[in-house]
């Protein structure tokens, strides 16, 4: 039977992917996250398994195809935490999980989004407290105001029709928009100019890095609403925290954080030591922080353990690799967008599977 090294698990991992392994691999689940230290417990294993906080680095690669681990199973979508010329110059295949339930990001960021425009956590915690004083909670109407949807691929279409479903306009900027998807695309300044919300849906890639900085937040709409269930890195964080002090920015829902790989997945509330600008940003009135979970509801949790345990299946059987990603076919924007072999082969690798 195959080995799984399973790094990062959280109870919820287990649940699912025991659930969905039903006993085809021998599943060895590590609380650690996968790093270069973390290496010697994939000793014996025939694959790995890591989340989207892991830092695939060159040294991480090498260690895998050391130990004869030649398919590294991301189960998340996102892949910017990949060295992918190193995994591919050493050999080693990466299989994604491009889709699981684009829904359950999509309707987050719809709840970050009501939350703060209706002040919802801070409500919350004051009627704990039977204080019933509505000072300070004056909310606005999403009815007619404009949505602006940065990356309109699985996720930001449905946060887009969810924006429709409220009676919003909505503006689009991707930079490969698609026709079919009937919205109206315009150049990012001028759907910073002209929208009320910003929700961000495009992926982490060193041309949308600090998408969201100092300048563009000049040029916004004075007091939109930022929202952001995509990556930490699209927001440069000390530009978004002086917008919030200044006005600029009227409200932030942040799933992510540039420096979560730190912080998040875990509790630090007994620790003093801290990330001043997410400690500055939490206290904030007008900012909701969740950490990274977007993702998680029942339908996504078990769509990873499926595609995750089919790709893996796919691998050992040598067969075509619909859910491979190499440095060739990412392109900007996403898989098969330039020479990959897998256009023709139905893998990246040419190599055998082992
Ligand atoms: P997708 O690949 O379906 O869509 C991404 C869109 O971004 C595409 O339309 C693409 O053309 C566009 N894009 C690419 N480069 C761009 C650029 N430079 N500027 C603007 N747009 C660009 O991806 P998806 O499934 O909709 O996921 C979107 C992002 O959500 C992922 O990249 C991932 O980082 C994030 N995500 C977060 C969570 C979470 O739990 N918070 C879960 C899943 C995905």
């Amino acid at each position: 039977m195959k080995k799984i090294a399973f790094f990062d698990t959280k109870s919820y991992d287990r649940e699912s992917f025991d659930r969905e392994n039903n006993g085809r691999y021998d599943i060895r689940y590590f609380e650690t996250r996968l790093t270069a230290a973390a290496m010697p417990l994939a000793d014996g294993c025939d694959a790995a398994c890591a989340f989207v906080n892991a830092e695939i680095d060159r040294a991480v690669v090498e260690g895998l195809v050391a130990r004869g681990i030649r398919v590294l199973a991301l189960r998340c979508a996102g892949f910017n935490n990949v060295d992918f010329r190193a995994a591919y110059a050493a050999g080693l295949t990466v299989v994604r999980v491009p889709a699981y339930s684009p829904y359950a990001v999509a309707e987050h960021a719809a709840a970050l989004l009501l939350s703060l425009d209706r002040h919802i956590h801070r409500a919350a915690a004051r009627t704990r407290d039977f204080n019933f004083s509505l000072a300070g909670l004056t909310g606005f109407d999403l009815h007619g105001k404009t949505a602006g949807i940065v990356g309109t691929g699985k996720i930001g279409r449905i946060f887009a029709d969810i924006c429709k479903g409220f009676g919003m306009r909505v503006l689009a900027y991707d930079a490969f928009p698609n026709p079919a998807t009937g919205l109206e695309y315009v150049a990012l300044d001028r759907l910073l100019a002209e929208s009320d919300v910003v929700s961000l849906h495009c992926p982490l890639l060193p041309e949308t890095r600090h998408m969201i900085d100092a300048a563009a937040l000049a040029k916004a709409k004075r007091g939109f609403t930022l929202v952001n269930t995509s990556r930490g890195g699209l927001v440069d964080s000390e530009a978004l925290l002086a917008a919030l002090r200044d006005g600029t920015v009227g409200a932030a829902g942040l799933d992510v954080y540039e420096e979560e790989s730190e912080w998040f997945y875990e509790d630090r509330s007994d620790e003093t030591r801290q990330n001043k600008t997410l400690s500055l940003l939490v206290s904030l009135p007008n900012v909701i922080v969740t950490s990274h979970q977007a993702f998680l509801t029942h339908e996504a949790l078990a769509n990873i353990a499926s595609t995750t345990l089919s790709n893996l299946d796919a691998y050992f059987a040598g067969a075509p690799l619909e859910n491979e990603i190499c440095y060739r076919c990412l392109g900007s924007g996403g898989a098969n967008k330039t020479d990959c072999p897998k256009r023709s082969g139905g893998r990246c690798h040419k190599q055998e599977a082992h």
